[in-house]
């Protein structure tokens, strides 16, 4: 079978699809509205094996064999699994991708496509309208939310306390028999004072998460043992590194690592988004963007007038108050919702496919940094 025709077929009418919606507007879509665009995006597909192969187009590189890598693939009923034309191994085809273990891929293909119309919609919305769980939506919402927000580097950031008029759900943060409001008191005490700290703290996560992802790989699981004291020299050679590129030699001789050390320390801070080498074997230090407390967030709270309002406004039309907790994810939410060009059609499909998988685990254990990375469509910062 011709995977590739089969797709562009099916993406050539989805775009068209697309350009439809944006006549209906995107702020304040009514159910009847919402429901219509639905039975759209049905209508291009029919049948569960043709969700799959849609989602398949979006994988970087395209489809092939897990084994040898082979294109050449005999794809079997459903388009879950193919038979390679090479190897002769069966490749189970979501596996390791973003979707992973998904049972029904059309709900998925829906919300995305509904994200890229730049509607948004709580879960309960959604489930009125599929007779999906509430929970299921929700699951699918947030991951498609921390999708999103893995994209906000290049965006302004804010203090998450300036966030706060939007805060009135509960999560399992919020402390017992206090108003959801209180979850900020213990950011409060590390967005004042201790941002050297809780850089510390995410020098330190980033790369636990880093020796857990490769324990596997032999040159990691040596330094996998020692995950405590190794990150010491990683947090040393990231206070060496700044804006300016650093050579190899010069980062070497001011840490005192040995060449292999510092490699393997370089490598670290690559893997974890903290640095990035460039051309000529020098280095660049990159800031996790919530650390960067630099920000005009004094200046912001002296104005009266939060400048946040259309977001606000945002969260009350659409999802009536939000959780601290998730602050950031709606905040990607809110993002998707007015850079239409940024999220345009197709781009939130390849976004997912090439994102990590998400377990339920990274789902329920988030947790809106500090410092949080926003988008308003008058400042236009994000890229
Ligand atoms: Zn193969």
């Amino acid at each position: 079978m011709n995977f590739f025709a089969a797709f562009y077929v099916l993406r050539n009418k989805a775009k068209k699809g697309g350009r439809a919606l944006t006549s209906i507007g995107t702020y304040d879509l009514k159910k009847e509205n919402m429901q219509r665009r639905i039975d759209e995006i049905d209508s291009l597909f029919t049948g569960a094996s043709d969700h799959l192969l849609y989602l398949y187009g979006f994988i970087p590189g395209g489809l092939k064999c897990h084994i040898c890598n082979s294109v050449h693939l005999d794809l079997h009923e459903g388009n879950r699994t193919a038979t390679c034309l090479l190897c002769g191994k069966v490749s189970f085809l979501t596996a390791q991708t973003f979707f992973h273990g998904v049972r029904r891929p059309l709900d998925w293909v829906r919300a995305i496509f509904l994200l890229e119309d730049g509607v948004s919609f709580s879960a309960n919305m959604f489930s009125e309208l599929t007779g999906m769980a509430s929970s299921s939506v929700s699951e699918i919402l947030s991951k498609l939310w921390i999708v999103l927000s893995s994209h906000m580097e290049g965006c302004s950031v804010e203090r998450s306390s300036s966030f706060l008029p939007s805060v009135s759900k509960r999560s399992l943060q919020t402390p017992t028999a206090k108003h959801p409001m209180a979850e900020q008191d213990v950011f409060d005490e590390i967005e004042s004072e201790n941002m050297a700290e809780s850089l510390d703290t995410f020098i330190r996560r980033k790369l636990e998460e880093i020796y857990q992802n490769s324990n596997s790989t032999e040159s990691f699981s040596a330094d996998s043992n020692k995950n405590g004291a190794s990150w010491l020299a990683e947090k040393s050679v990231y206070n060496l590194l700044s804006a300016e590129p650093k050579s190899f030699e010069s980062i070497g001789s001011a840490s005192g690592l040995s060449v292999g050390d510092l490699s393997l320390t370089l490598l670290h801070l690559e893997l974890a988004g903290l640095a990035k080498s460039l051309p000529g074997n020098t280095f660049v230090q990159l800031r996790p963007f919530w650390t960067d407390i630099t920000i005009s967030a004094q200046s912001r709270e002296k104005s009266k007038k939060s400048p946040f309002k259309p977001f606000f406004e945002f969260v009350s039309r659409t999802f009536h108050g939000i959780s601290r907790k998730y602050l950031q994810l709606y905040l990607a939410a809110f993002w998707c919702h007015t850079s239409r060009r940024r999220w345009a059609v197709g781009t939130l499909f390849t976004a997912c496919l090439r994102s990590k998988q998400l377990t339920r685990r990274d789902r329920l254990a988030y947790v809106s940094p500090p410092v949080v990375a926003y988008y308003l469509p008058a400042e236009k910062r994000c890229y």
